[in-house]
């Protein structure tokens, strides 16, 4: 069974810690030893799994992004937002993640965010949980 997590963006580019949502849903299934999948369901959207704790690393993090990627008049989209389609490839929409006794196996500063990069929109990430209960 594929369970959903609902993400509602505020800004263009913004990551938003999803680590509680994931962790229900593992909670929910049932499942004390596996695998967590997740995949978001955007092509302007990603997910990837960094630092919890300083908000600043976050705020780089956007920045750096949006930096890297500027939405160039060059681009021939004609939605305009190509440059959240590059970065959505770059970044990736898919993680696996370990699960033992029931709980994420994540580092101590680690959380899983959900990328936003054409914002503000509502989003879906899709979970599968697969192993022994
Ligand atoms: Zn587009």
């Amino acid at each position: 069974m594929i369970r959903y997590i609902t993400v509602k963006s505020r800004s263009r580019t913004e990551l938003i810690n999803i680590t509680e949502q994931v962790q229900e849903a593992v909670r929910v299934s049932k499942i004390t030893h596996g695998l967590c999948h997740l995949f978001v369901l955007h092509t302007t959207a990603g997910i990837t799994i960094n630092e919890g704790a300083d908000p600043a690393v976050q705020r780089d993090m956007v920045n750096f992004f949006d930096k890297l990627v500027p939405n160039d008049p060059y681009f021939t989209h004609a939605e305009g937002n190509s440059d959240a389609h590059i970065k959505s490839s770059i970044v990736g929409t898919a993680k696996t993640i370990f699960v033992e006794n029931s709980r994420l196996v994540l580092g101590t500063w680690q959380a899983i965010y959900f990328w936003e990069f054409d914002g503000p929109r509502e989003r879906r990430v899709a979970v599968k949980i697969s192993g022994d209960s």
